[in-house]
């Protein structure tokens, strides 16, 4: 029992988290089809992928854009059959405290975040319910149970996330399709080492393990959600944290 050969569709897939996971499945040896926002993006994707012998390839989505989602979704099943795996990596800040927080930080947050992976899911469901088999994994945050003060925007949409996972596990279980959420804590990417050395230094002393997250840390955990060992776990959020938020 694998998943080898099934089509797995990773957003976000240039660095960080996302080229982790897309690493990973494509060790399980799925087929990964990885997003990026520009072509240049897509090019590294499928070079790395290449380069591993992985099969699949990158593609261009902005999965902001409502008008991209449905395209690139056939364009996979044309190239490579329907979507199976569904990892919705990608994500966005744009940190203010509320007081100052401008409608667009708000919106776009809200659109990239969380309005996307309605829609991802969306163009991916009929696939994985004809084939009766169907992973579905998002990038959660342990800002959607602890909160963060300026990301209100962030915590909002990470657990719209997390609520969106329980009622679609619900809906879908009987056909076979899993619906989970990793979050995960501080883990070393882009998107934290833009953060100030002393914020980090905050961030850190919170966490029991004393250090940050590896991006494979986060890959394991979803890849496990991904495989057929992790076939009876739907509904669920999987802390990824080092222990920074026990709940
Ligand atoms: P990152 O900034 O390094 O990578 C984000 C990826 O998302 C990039 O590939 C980027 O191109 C892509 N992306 C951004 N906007 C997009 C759009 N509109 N359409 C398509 N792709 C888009 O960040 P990361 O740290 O690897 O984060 C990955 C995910 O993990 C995000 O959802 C983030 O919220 C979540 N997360 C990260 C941390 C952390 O500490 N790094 C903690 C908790 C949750």
């Amino acid at each position: 029992m694998s998943i080898e050969g099934k089509v797995a569709l990773v957003t976000g897939a240039t660095r960080g988290i996302g080229k982790a996971i897309a690493q990973e499945l494509g060790r399980q040896g799925a087929v990964v089809v990885g997003t990026a926002t520009s072509e240049k993006g897509a090019e590294a994707i499928s070079a790395y992928l290449a380069e591993a012998g992985f099969k699949g390839r990158g593609l261009v989505l902005n999965v902001a854009d409502a008008g991209d989602i449905d395209q690139v979704v056939k364009a996979i099943q044309d190239e490579f059959g329907a979507v199976q795996i569904l990892v919705n990596n990608a994500g966005i800040t744009r940190d203010n405290i509320l007081m100052r927080m401008k409608d667009d930080e708000w919106d776009s947050v809200l659109n990239t975040n969380l309005t996307s992976i309605y829609r991802v899911a969306k163009a991916c469901l009929r696939g994985m319910t004809k084939a009766r088999w169907g992973r579905i994994v998002s990038v959660s945050s342990v800002v959607a149970s602890m909160g963060n003060a300026g990301q209100a925007n962030y915590a909002a949409a990470k657990s719209g996330m997390e609520g969106f996972t329980r009622a679609l596990a619900r809906e879908v279980g009987s056909r076979n399709i899993t619906v989970n959420c990793v979050a995960p804590g501080f883990i070393a990417t882009d998107m934290t080492a833009a953060l100030p050395d002393e914020q980090k230094a905050h961030l850190q002393a919170q966490i029991p393990m004393n250090r940050l997250g590896q991006p494979e840390e986060i890959a394991s955990v979803v890849g496990f959600l991904a495989s057929e060992g992790g076939g009876y776990v739907t509904g669920e959020t999987i802390q990824v944290n080092g222990g920074m938020y026990m709940g």
